[in-house]
Parts: structure tokens; sequence; C-alpha cells
């Protein structure tokens, strides 16, 4: 079942996949015993950052590896990419799903791009996500600032840029900035639910994603999905599991093989990823 049959039947379900990023192997591992532990379709995602350290051929390989062994779904995408060739190439290379994130350029350069990726994007039935407000904060610790700092109500996605952008540029997903944040915060984050219902009701026919999915209220996370959004992006939570254990494990032990030491971070990370993917509903997709 490719992504688009997933989105749909997330939207009929009222449920959402989570798209989690891996930064190395062993959170392609704890990702996928996540997915085959509760039965659940998943979207693996890298930054250009991360497709980079890993390899964008090496990607698609560990994907489909992971895919076959596990017999479940597994979409693949580039996330936050923000040069075009890089995404032709991901397209190329057998990536299912790319999100180009103009939001640093220009209005018309975002537009003239994304409408780029999704032409030869669309030829290989490869889903494309857009956004036009930049998603404030990075995929980062920032437990001493407070969230204030960054979620600005003026810079928040209006619904009518939204429509004009989706419509002029025939991306299947879009991106909004509705309180999201990227990273982790001394508080915990409120999301702007009234703008999300002026997002989807401007967009009736478009999937509607939601980043920053780590430090965020559970219940927001649920209505946000109950009014529409398909896809939830969590990257920093994991790689605070990771770290933190990994950091933990090395300090207690004089254990030097890696796949000895790793066992405990994959399994931490891999708690994070069946906590979300519960709380999105994702192992219902299957059902
Ligand atoms: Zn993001």
């Amino acid at each position: 079942m490719k992504a688009k049959e997933l989105l749909k039947k997330a939207r009929e379900k009222g449920v959402a996949i989570g798209a989690f990023n891996v930064g190395n192997l062993e959170t392609f591992k704890a990702i996928t015993q996540a997915a085959e532990n509760l039965k659940s379709p998943v979207l693996i995602e890298a930054s250009p950052g991360e497709a980079g350290f890993i390899g964008l051929k090496q990607l698609v390989y560990l994907a489909r590896a992971y895919e076959d062994q596990i017999q479940l779904p597994v979409i693949l995408n580039l996330d936050h990419g923000e040069n075009v060739e890089t995404i032709l190439e991901a397209i190329k290379t057998g990536f299912d799903y790319v999100h180009y994130d103009g939001s640093k350029f220009s209005y018309e350069e975002n537009l003239e791009n994304a409408s780029i990726v999704v032409e030869e994007a669309h030829k290989k039935e490869v889903m494309v996500e857009g956004e036009i407000d930049h998603i404030e904060g990075s995929s980062a610790d920032h437990s001493r600032e407070n969230t204030k700092m960054y979620s600005k109500p003026e810079l928040f996605t209006d619904p009518r840029e939204a429509k004009e952008f989706v419509e002029k540029t025939g991306i299947d997903v879009f991106a909004s900035f509705i309180g999201n944040l990227h990273g982790i915060y001394a508080d915990i984050i409120h999301l702007n639910l009234d703008k999300l219902k002026e997002i989807s009701t401007a967009l009736p026919h478009t999937y509607l994603s939601l980043h920053g999915g780590s430090g965020v209220y559970d219940d927001d996370v649920r209505n946000a999905i109950k009014m529409g959004i398909v896809k939830v992006n969590v990257n920093s939570e994991l790689r605070v599991a990771f770290k933190m254990t990994l950091q933990e494990e090395i300090g207690k032990t004089t254990e030097i093989a890696p796949y000895k030491y790793m066992k405990r971070p994959i399994e931490e990370v891999q708690k994070v990823v069946e906590t979300k993917m519960k709380l999105f509903g994702s192992p219902e997709l299957l059902k």
C-alpha cells in the first residue's frame, strides 16, 4: 500500500501516520521494530543533513530491506529538502515522498521550485509536501528556551495564501505553521486549533501534515488529527532518547562492541516511536 492510499485511509479513519527521522542504522532498527510490534505502517524520513550522512541510495535500500523484513508498508520521505536538485535525485533514486521546503525563499521562488518538484514527482507517483511559512525552531535541545520566543501568531499560516499555493503548485500535502515548533522546549506546546480548522476548511482536498510532533500536548495532537492532520513528524524526542541512553550505557560499561551497547538506545527510541504510533492511531490503518 503506497503513500497516497495510506493517507487517504488515514483521513477516512481519522488517524495519522507517524513520520520519524532516521539518523543512523540504529534509528532505522528502532522505528521498524516499533512498526512490526504494533503492526503499523510507518513513514521514515531523512533531512538533507541525515540523507547526506547516510546516502540517498543507502536510504532507499535500507527502507526496502526493512519493509521486506517486517512485511508492512514503509514510506520513505526526504524531509525539508531545500535544494531542488537533491529532491529530484531522491525521486530518481526511489523515494516514495518528498517534502520541498521553500519557506526560506521568496514566495515566487518557492512556488516555482515546488511546481518543478511536483511535475517530476508525479511522473513517478511520488507524493509532494510543501509549505509557505517557516516552521520555527530546530530539531535540537531548546530545553532552556520558552516556546513564546518562536511561536508568534503573526507568522502562522494564512489559509487564503495556503489555498493559492496548493492550487498553483499541485502539491499533495501541506505543512502549516500553527504554533507547532521543531525541537523540545522548557514548556509544552499548544497548537492553534482554530487556525488549523480554517486551513482544513480552505483546503478540503489537500492532505495536512503536522511538523514538530515532539513536546506538544497529546490532546492537541489528538484534536489536530480529528481535524484533518494525516501525517505527524517526530524527530527531537527520538534524538533525545537515543543520545541520553547511549550516554548512560557508555558511562557504565567497558564494552567496546557497538551492537552490545547500542541495544538499549535502540529499545528506548523504539518505545518513543510506539507511544507516538498509538497516539496517532496508525496501527488502525491496516485493520
Ligand atoms: Zn519539520
